[in-house]
């Protein structure tokens, strides 16, 4: 079956920087719903769309079509009073940004007294190659097109 609009696609995927660096190898592959739900990057629909399975290709993305240049005002200094103890370097929260969106940081260096934290995505600002093989492609069910995701072992659990 061709990758098209409600598909189920299971891949297998690696991601490494543009120093060569490997950020991310899922060991068991992954399953998302194609067709412009947002459950994967635009420019890896636009890649796979079409395809069957045993497609395999490499996908060299500038940070721009990737996870976003870095945004400098997402890095905040707050004291450490303001947080609960235990607050550790790698700890995620839910904050808000200026503009009052909602946004998860990262606390990235403990000085002192100050936290610093980090609302960019790991991964923002960097140059990233992926690389994909398609597993599987099937029709997707009612319930995960309403849902906007991919049930089943590889997909979302409810
Ligand atoms: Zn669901």
């Amino acid at each position: 079956m061709k990758i098209g609009k409600d598909t189920v696609v299971t891949m297998q995927y690696k991601v490494v920087n543009a120093q060569g660096q490997l950020l991310d190898k899922a060991q068991e592959p992954t399953s998302y719903l194609h067709g412009g739900y947002e459950n994967t990057l635009p420019k890896i629909e636009e890649a796979l769309e079409g395809q069957d399975e045993g497609f395999e290709t490499t996908l060299k993305l500038a940070a721009a079509d990737a996870f976003g240049e870095r945004d400098e005002t997402l890095v905040q200094t707050i004291s450490k009073k303001d947080f609960p103890p235990g607050v550790k370097v790698g700890g995620q929260l839910r904050g808000r940004t200026k503009e009052g969106q909602e946004q998860v940081f990262t606390v990235i260096k403990i000085k002192g007294d100050q936290v610093i934290l980090d609302g960019n995505h790991p991964w923002a600002g960097q140059n990233l190659s992926f690389s994909l093989k398609v597993l599987e492609v099937r029709a997707a069910s009612a319930e995960e097109v309403t849902h906007g995701h991919a049930h089943g072992a590889h997909g979302h659990h409810h």
